[in-house]
């Protein structure tokens, strides 16, 4: 079979640039930073699948590319792991050995376009002075920014039972008791209310939900940019459209940050239904995948299965969009990344 995507329309941002670069050069990089942070974040709640390590590759590719363009940048990967989120997940030792897995493919990518990478838990993040500042005015102010971000009252903050250990998401009052102190009531079914109250440095203690952690990262771009760093987001492109423009930006707004966060979302792995290739859905016992034609459920298996030289194509290919504009602005389905694997398209 030949490689059909050798014609493909040109839509939407391909209709303007041929090379993605063109799109850094509003930000004049040579004269305005020292250097360029791209960040990205996966949850470990499985070993990487492939629309994980599609964004990976992407990630490494730019800023291979942005090192080769600005020679005397500092240019690396800061790569957030979200053990936050851990569904499915109840062992330590499943953990560490997703982690392990992750580690081995950034340090994998690192060595192959020679950029380095940074580690980050979600303990270390949400320790970052500016994260706890923020969550603090998030939390006076819960009730107007919630309009924004979070219209279906979702929970958005939790904390630890003290009796249970159980996460409870169910918050009842929130009192700012101080200029930098407040006491958060939540309640757990089980064992009824229990309150914290925390000063500002403490609200480590607190998880929270997607939204925040998103506003966060595209606000403590704002306060790197002041420092003359350039951090750009890479995500994948479920995080585009409306969540960019509603609850990203004008979140953001809500901070009292007018500037637009620097991103880039990368192409989706698609199933053979259309969606995105779902590592949740991948480990509920109750779904597991059909259609799909081999076992893809990581990149542990799919190198057992096409051997070493798999993560090799498949950032070969993932190279050839990044070149080729028409080839990034668009979605990939598993099917079609299987049949490169297997040399059916060439
Ligand atoms: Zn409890």
């Amino acid at each position: 079979m030949s490689d059909y995507s050798c014609n493909l329309p040109k839509v939407g941002m391909s209709l303007i640039i041929n090379n993605l670069m063109s799109i850094f050069e509003q930000y004049n990089m040579e004269e305005n930073y020292k250097s360029i942070i791209l960040s990205t974040s996966s949850q470990p709640n499985s070993k990487p699948h492939l629309g994980t390590y599609v964004n990976l590759c992407c990630s490494f590719i730019l800023a291979s590319k942005l090192k080769q363009k600005y020679e005397n940048k500092n240019i690396t990967i800061e790569f957030d792991s979200l053990e936050n989120s851990l569904y499915y997940v109840d062992k330590d030792d499943e953990l560490s050995e997703n982690v392990r897995m992750y580690k081995y493919i950034l340090s994998f990518l690192s060595t192959k376009y020679n950029v380095l990478y940074t580690f980050r838990s979600f303990d270390e993040f949400r320790n970052i002075d500016i994260i706890k500042r923020n969550l603090s005015y998030y939390l006076i102010n819960k009730d107007e920014i919630d309009k924004v971000i979070n219209p279906e009252q979702y929970s958005t903050i939790r904390a630890f039972c003290p009796k249970c250990k159980e996460k409870i998401e169910n918050i009842t009052d929130i009192n700012n008791l101080s200029k930098n102190r407040l006491e958060i009531t939540f309640e757990c079914e089980e064992h009824g209310i229990f309150t914290l109250q925390l000063c500002d440095d403490q609200l480590n203690k607190l998880d929270f939900s997607a939204q925040l952690r998103d506003i966060f990262k595209g606000l403590m771009s704002d306060y790197l940019e002041k420092k003359d760093q350039l951090l750009i987001m890479v995500d994948g492109r479920d995080w585009s459209n409306e969540w960019d423009h509603y609850i990203h930006l004008k979140g953001k707004k809500l901070f009292l940050h007018d500037r637009v966060t620097p991103r880039i979302f990368t192409p989706l792995i698609l199933d053979s239904y259309g969606g995105k290739l779902s590592k949740s859905l991948y480990l509920n016992p109750e779904f597991r995948y059909k259609g799909i034609e081999c076992n893809f459920e990581n990149i542990e298996t799919i190198e057992q299965i096409y051997g070493k030289k798999s993560l090799n194509i498949i950032s070969d290919e993932i190279e050839s969009w990044i070149n080729d504009s028409t080839k990034f602005y668009r979605d990939y389905t598993v099917n079609y990344l299987h049949k490169k694997l297997k040399g059916e398209i060439i």
